[in-house]
């Protein structure tokens, strides 16, 4: 338990032999500990335990008796490998018992078995703990509840799907009592190498004097900068003021101080400008338009993509001089251009940006070793190219080229130096 002025603290536990056979990712974590921490809780400790009544019991008898909230997910199912809630109703010593409105509620997901014994196992979703508030399924079937601890901590039970959990998780967070601080402000970086921001950031901690009420971390992606600002008795202005000062250090390698992924800064430039956005793409391989389609509503701004992967692609739907792939191969300045300049004619947008690379592990040529990519990104007021050496794998690579892309993307949007 925390205690007066700490933030509370927290555990979450995914439960599913899936989970710890490694036959599905455990994603329920992350976005759990991202909601957490976004409502001011500290996240103490993480578990993954298999479908086993007793083991979960033990974690749970444990992790209530040790933390303000904690978090479960999975479990909560009909079948007879969904044990949650009788290992909270031992954990905690509290009866469990068939609610009568969630049980008719039930009545019509039963009668769609066929099996009398399958339609029963239907209602034990109906079973809730002693005191338990109860969270209405949205988009499945089991519900999930809030049952208190006798620590005055509260267990969230959650169900596994992560469709179904994380709307549920949002509702539970919004019943908890001091939960509605915003404790974290995540700013955005692009182009920048992870030290170089980490630097930045500790000098404007120091000399603000913000360095004792804010916590700081560092997140690297690939290609992205995350630096990751957190109340620790600041307070929500100071935590903004920082967040700002922050963002003025790191220039316009800092794409965002809301949570906005780099696509998403895209298209809203994009919408902000009436400009509409189309890519052309071979080593990517649709990577680009993948990430610009992935936000709904990008229809708006973004008409389309050709994944030029092979050189009749490129000469006959964007093209490109069948000379200038002879003359400069496709990885080249000359080439990228007229990709670039294609894709803007075939779909008639105001902008677009072109890439071509060598993804490896084999392409290499001398002078263009694996990691060469080219870009270009055209408008009406002409092309401009750029050429970068990018590091890592395959999958690495690709990821890198995608993320320049967006980045050339967004800086000719706002205006800034492409190159
Ligand atoms: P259901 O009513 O669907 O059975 P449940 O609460 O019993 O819900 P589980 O049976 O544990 O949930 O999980 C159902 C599915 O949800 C899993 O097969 C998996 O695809 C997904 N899932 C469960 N836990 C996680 C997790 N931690 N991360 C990502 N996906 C998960
Ligand atoms: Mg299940």
């Amino acid at each position: 338990m925390s205690r007066p002025g700490e933030a509370p603290s927290a555990a979450i536990v995914t439960v599913g032999t899936e989970l710890t056979t490694g036959l599905r990712l455990d994603t329920n974590t992350a976005a759990v500990a991202a909601a957490l921490t976004g409502h001011g809780l500290r996240v103490a400790e993480t578990a993954s335990l298999p479908d086993d009544r007793a083991s979960l019991a033990r974690s749970l008898g444990r992790l209530t008796r040790e933390c303000d909230v904690v978090v479960v997910t999975g479990g909560l199912g009909p079948t007879h490998d969904d044990v949650t809630r009788e290992a909270a109703s031992e954990a905690l010593a509290l009866p469990l018992d068939r609610d009568a409105d969630l049980a008719e509620g039930l009545a019509s997901v039963a009668r769609r078995h066929h099996d009398p014994e399958a339609a029963a196992h239907v209602f034990r979703q109906a079973d809730v703990l002693g005191g338990a508030d109860v969270l209405p399924a949205t988009t499945g079937t089991a519900p999930g509840q809030i049952v208190p601890t006798p620590g005055g901590g509260s267990l969230i039970l959650l169900p596994g799907p992560p469709s179904e959990m994380l709307p549920m998780l949002e509702v539970a967070l919004g019943r908890l009592p001091g939960t509605d601080r915003a404790a974290t402000r995540v700013l955005a970086s692009v182009g920048l190498p992870e030290s170089d921001v980490q630097v930045k950031v500790e000098r404007v901690l120091a000399r603000s004097g913000w360095g004792e009420g804010i916590g700081f971390t560092v997140l690297a992606r690939p290609a992205e900068v995350h630096a990751v600002l957190t109340d620790e008795g600041a307070g929500a202005e100071t935590l903004d003021a920082a967040s700002r000062a922050v963002c003025v250090a790191l220039g316009d390698a800092c794409f965002s101080s809301d949570g906005s992924t780099l696509a998403e800064t895209v298209l809203e430039l994009a919408r902000e400008r009436g400009e509409t956005l189309s890519t052309a793409e071979s080593c990517t391989g649709g990577m680009v338009a993948a990430a610009l389609t992935e936000p709904a509503g990008a229809s708006d701004v973004f008409l389309g993509s050709v994944v030029s992967y092979s050189n009749e692609v490129k000469v006959v739907v964007l093209g490109v001089g069948d000379s200038l792939l002879a003359q400069h191969g496709a990885v080249s300045e000359a080439v990228v251009r007229a990709m670039a300049e294609g894709t803007r004619r075939a779909t008639g947008s105001s902008l677009s940006v072109a890439v071509t690379g060598i993804a490896g592990p084999g392409g290499a040529v001398p002078g263009k070793p694996v990691g060469t990519v080219w870009f270009g990104v055209a408008d009406g007021s002409g092309t401009v190219a750029v050429t970068r050496r990018l590091m890592g794998d395959r999958a690495g690579i690709r990821t890198r080229a995608t993320i320049t892309a967006l980045d050339l993307l967004r800086r000719r949007l706002a205006g800034l130096p492409v190159g």
